[in-house]
């Protein structure tokens, strides 16, 4: 297997999850910046890179290739050097083999046969996936810096920026997958401020090869998750819009506190807005009321929620006007 990194400098570590790390790249003949993912080669990550080798949209992180490859660290061993980035400059970041605390759970995935062709059986060799670097950064820092007071939204900046995460979210419908992870971490920015949906460790096809329902195990983030992805066995794309309807509040409504936010979070999966917010946002709390419906038939799809901003929007010139996608 070819080591993984050695066509790259590496310059940061961005971001660690439960499956992945992923590092901001360099790579040493084209001279542009990515961001490459490791993961360890399961079928869970050959459903990710099948996924995402589909899809093209401009609201969705653009994939540019993948490979499989063995790390030069032995676990247990002590922080060490890159060892395949030799003359990477002193800026490069250290790693730590076991630091990823990467979880290789192949047992409860829920995929389909079609995405087991890479399935591999020695699971402590991983697979590397190069993307487009967003170098925007995640919803996550643009929701703290306006509740830092760092930055000022405008209505028309939020509207623009969910418009864009729902035409991302009915085109993986579109494609019959369903993300199932869509939290503000997970939606990145590109430098010009474009949405872009990424990771897509927990993707999985709508319907199996005869168009039945496929039984799922209960994964994806507490916080954000739909009732049924936490309860129930079977569930289809409608599970992705009730984390929308939680995201779109967030994006609207400043959270000061962790405690505020502890006291809110509750309420707001059980579809009670602050009393202030339904006053001062009529259209979009009906809108994220629906989004939150307890029962997915209840819930709009994709392409409705869309629909609907668009009525929303065109009652202002200025915002349409503002549409990129
Ligand atoms: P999780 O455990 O949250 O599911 P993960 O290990 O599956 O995480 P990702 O969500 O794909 O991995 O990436 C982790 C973090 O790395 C992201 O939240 C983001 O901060 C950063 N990141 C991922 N992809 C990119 C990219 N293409 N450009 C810039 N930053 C990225
Ligand atoms: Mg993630
Ligand atoms: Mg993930």
């Amino acid at each position: 297997l070819i080591s993984g990194l050695h066509h790259f400098e590496v310059i940061a570590k961005l971001g660690q999850g439960s499956y992945g790390c992923v590092y901001k790249v360099k790579h040493r003949y084209d001279h542009k910046i990515y961001a490459v993912k490791r993961v360890i080669l399961t079928r869970k990550a050959d459903s990710e890179v099948m996924a995402l080798a589909d899809l093209d949209h401009p609201n969705i992180v653009r994939y540019i290739t993948c490979w499989p490859g063995s790390d030069n660290w032995t676990p247990n061993q002590e922080k060490k050097q890159v060892s395949d980035a030799p003359d990477s400059s002193s800026d490069a970041v250290t790693f730590e083999r076991d630091g990823c605390g990467e979880k290789d759970d192949d047992e409860d995935d829920d995929i389909t046969s079609e995405m087991e062709s890479l399935a591999v059986t020695d699971s402590k060799t991983y697979l590397f996936i190069q993307m487009e670097f967003c170098q925007g950064g995640t919803l996550t820092d643009w929701i703290k810096a306006r509740n830092l007071m760092e930055k000022q939204r405008t209505i028309v900046e939020i509207h623009k920026v969910f418009y864009e995460i729902i035409t991302g979210v009915e085109y993986i419908h579109s494609n019959k997958l369903i993300h199932r992870d869509l939290k503000p971490d997970n939606i990145l920015f590109s430098a010009d401020g474009k949405v872009k949906i990424g990771d897509f460790g927990l993707v999985v096809t709508q319907k199996d090869q005869n168009g039945d329902p496929i039984e799922r195990s209960n994964r994806g983030t507490l916080t954000y998750m739909s009732p049924e992805q936490e309860n129930k066995r079977y569930y289809d794309e409608k599970t992705d819009i009730f984390p929308l309807g939680l995201i779109w509040f967030e994006m609207i409504w400043k959270i000061s506190t962790g405690m505020e936010r502890a006291e809110l979070w509750p309420n707001l999966r059980n579809k009670r807005f602050p009393n202030r917010f339904s006053d001062t946002h009529p259209t979009e709390s009906k809108f994220i009321m629906e989004m939150l419906s307890c029962s997915p038939e209840h819930r709009p799809n994709a392409k409705s929620v869309k629909e609907k901003l668009d009525r929303f929007f065109s009652l202002d010139q200025d915002l349409l006007s503002q549409k990129t996608v």
